[in-house]
């Protein structure tokens, strides 16, 4: 027990690191207080669907083709009596659109003999169903407002990495770091913020600095020096 309690107090980051979390989440609140999940749906089974469809794909995308794929699959028994087959003519305008058929009907059969037909709210029976990761249930936990999770997809990692806060490629490890530098109640909505920051501003190609709410805390790790704005940089608190 004690041992446990000093290896959580040895991972702790500084006391400097955690306010600056705290501030990058107050900051990009203030300017995006809109930021909520773009995917369209209307039940717990819906929100599970779009988050494994979302995977490589869009929101925007996802949305396009979610309606019909609802309309004709209402229920989580209407899916698992399926051939995974079936859902293609509806999805096959995203990307991997054979695996996350096979997903979708295989966490809905298992949602039907498991769960009662309804979407589980804890963490460890959602990662249990088939093809739903870590993220995903992470995503889904949130939005149910079922658990606390901070989910890691390319956007959140990588405005992670350039501000500092882990170095880590791992989005558990990302994960387990954004954890302990943010508070717990802000880790649904710090995910988010992350997400639309990465996808409005700090983009993977052509990161806006000279025009981010976030320039002067950031140290901007790995992104080319003409694309940085005018703030002295910041030491690398990874370093
Ligand atoms: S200052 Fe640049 S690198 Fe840092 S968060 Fe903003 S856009 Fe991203």
């Amino acid at each position: 027990m004690r041992r446990a309690m000093a290896r959580r107090a040895a991972r702790r980051p500084p006391e400097r690191e955690r306010a600056r979390a705290g501030e990058v989440v107050d900051r990009l609140e203030r300017a995006m207080p809109e930021a909520r999940i773009a995917l369209e749906f209307k039940d717990d089974l819906q929100l599970l669907v779009s988050v494994i469809l979302s995977a490589q794909s869009t929101d925007a995308r996802v949305n396009l083709v979610s309606p019909a794929l609802f309309a004709r699959f209402p229920d989580a028994a209407a899916y698992a009596r399926a051939e995974p087959e079936v859902l293609w003519p509806f999805i096959q305008t995203l990307g991997l659109f054979r695996a996350k058929a096979k997903s979708i009907v295989g966490a809905m059969r298992a949602i039907e003999a498991a769960h009662g037909g309804r979407v589980p709210r804890e963490r460890a029976a959602l990662e249990a169903l088939p093809g739903v990761g870590r993220k995903t249930a992470g995503v889904v936990l949130v939005h149910l407002g079922a658990d606390q999770a901070f989910p890691v997809d390319t956007h959140v990692g990588r405005v992670a990495r350039r501000l500092g806060f882990t170095r880590e490629r791992d989005p558990d490890r990302v994960e387990e770091r954004l954890r302990l530098l943010v508070p717990r109640e802000r880790w649904g909505q710090g995910h988010q913020l992350f997400v639309w920051h990465g996808r409005r501003t700090c983009t993977a190609r052509a990161p806006a600095c000279e025009r981010c709410v976030l320039e002067d805390l950031c140290p901007k790790v790995g992104v080319p020096r003409e694309r940085r704005g005018t703030s002295p940089r910041p030491t690398d608190p990874s370093a």
